[in-house]
């Protein structure tokens, strides 16, 4: 059976301009007060993943009398808003994350942009939040990442994390579509998402708690639904494990990622299984990539459904012999062990897992061909 692309995966095959091209799309305001060459080096020199912010942001505005409008890459900072403002209210907000890559030449690129355009606007349509061009998307990563390129770093495993959000902004408490929202990105520098670099994670499988239902907020990139994921990590947390995997809403069997990764299994004969997208879970980029480097490489991979049952079964005759969760921050990181309310199973593979990491990774460093055309060149 030949593969049919998702939506998103067309999107994001989609020629672009070059940034060149769209650079001026998103005007540079000058910065009264850039950080100096010291306290960017010390901050640099931590790179705490989403503690750290550059110099700049990148933010336009949306009204109904004129559209996206006021295209600015402006002074990092705090804004008036009013306390009314929708979003803190009705939660009316989705975002992205992607990264920039400093490549061994010194230039900088992304991976697959435009599929995180094409979702922006996917999870803006459930939101009901207008939606914004790929070309404005992508023109305010460049614009930001060209204002603040001595904010991305050098050093192995390192990125510059972009996170591009739109919210509801207009003062209104009646409860309807916001009519004025902001978009802004902003951009940090960042070393390996987990703190002990590519080790297995501990996994708690959440037994009453669910992140999204269906004709839920489920494949939607939006804070809502990582609220509803904060007290089962919380609790998750206090019981020593890393992350929290969730179930299906409708039946508690059936396994639907993590609370921002997806996840896959790895088969003792070498074939992977992902759960497959029902409207509950999110569409990855970092999962799509990795199905469609398995699906050239001619690995049997398949979506659907996995049960838990049949995990734990498959976990202990031996047939599953690894497990992983994947997305744009962590790419690619072991699951050692699933926990749940009566059950600890340890998955102690991790070659498959580790390859894929590499091979990833690789293809985003510009140390391999780009065969895909993922790379999008920034600056
Ligand atoms: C962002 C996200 C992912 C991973 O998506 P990538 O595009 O691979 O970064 C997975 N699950 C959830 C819930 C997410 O929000």
């Amino acid at each position: 059976m030949t593969y049919q692309p998702t939506a998103l995966e067309d999107a994001a095959a989609a020629p672009v301009a070059s940034s060149d091209g769209l650079v001026g799309a998103f005007e540079r305001q000058p910065h009264p007060a850039p950080a100096s060459t010291e306290e960017r080096e010390a901050k640099m020199a931590k790179m705490l993943f989403g503690k750290d912010y550059s110099d700049y942001q990148a933010h336009a505005t949306w009204t109904v009398e004129a559209g996206w409008h006021n295209k600015v890459i402006e002074p990092y900072g705090p804004f008036d808003m009013d306390p009314a403002a929708a979003v803190l209210h009705y939660g009316q907000e989705i975002f992205e994350g992607l990264k920039a890559y400093r490549h061994e030449d010194g230039s900088i690129w992304t991976f697959r942009p435009t599929y995180n355009a094409a979702r922006l606007n996917h999870s803006g349509r459930r939101l009901a939040i207008p939606e914004l061009s790929h070309e404005d998307f992508i023109a305010s990563i460049v614009g930001l990442v060209r204002a603040d390129s001595e904010w991305v770093p050098d050093v192995p495993g390192s990125s510059f994390y972009l996170r591009p959000f739109t919210f509801a902004s207009e003062p209104f408490l009646g409860v309807r579509a916001a009519e004025r929202y902001e978009y802004l990105v902003i951009g940090s520098p960042s070393g390996p998402y987990f703190e002990h670099g590519f080790q297995p994670i501990n996994v708690w499988v959440e037994p009453t708690y669910h992140r999204a239902g269906p004709g839920g907020m489920g494949d939607a990139k939006t804070g809502g639904n990582y609220a509803s994921s904060l007290l089962p990590k919380v609790k998750a947390h206090e019981g020593g494990y890393d992350e929290v995997l969730f179930l299906d809403a409708a039946t508690d069997t059936n396994l639907d990622e993590l609370g921002g990764m997806n996840v896959f299994v790895v088969m003792a004969d070498g074939s992977l299984k992902t759960p497959k997208l029902t409207g509950n879970i999110l569409p990855g980029c970092t999962r799509s990539s990795i199905l469609q480097l398995l699906r050239t490489q001619g690995k049997p991979v398949s979506e659907e459904t996995i049960s838990l049952k049949w995990l734990l079964d498959g976990i202990a005759s031996g047939a599953v012999a690894e497990m992983f969760a994947c997305g744009t921050a962590a790419v690619v990181t072991s699951i050692g062990s699933l926990t749940g309310k009566d059950f600890h199973v340890e998955i102690p593979g991790s070659e498959v897992t580790k390859n894929l990491y590499d091979h990833l990774t690789a293809i985003q460093l510009g140390q391999v061909p780009d065969d895909f055309n993922w790379l999008y060149r920034l600056a």
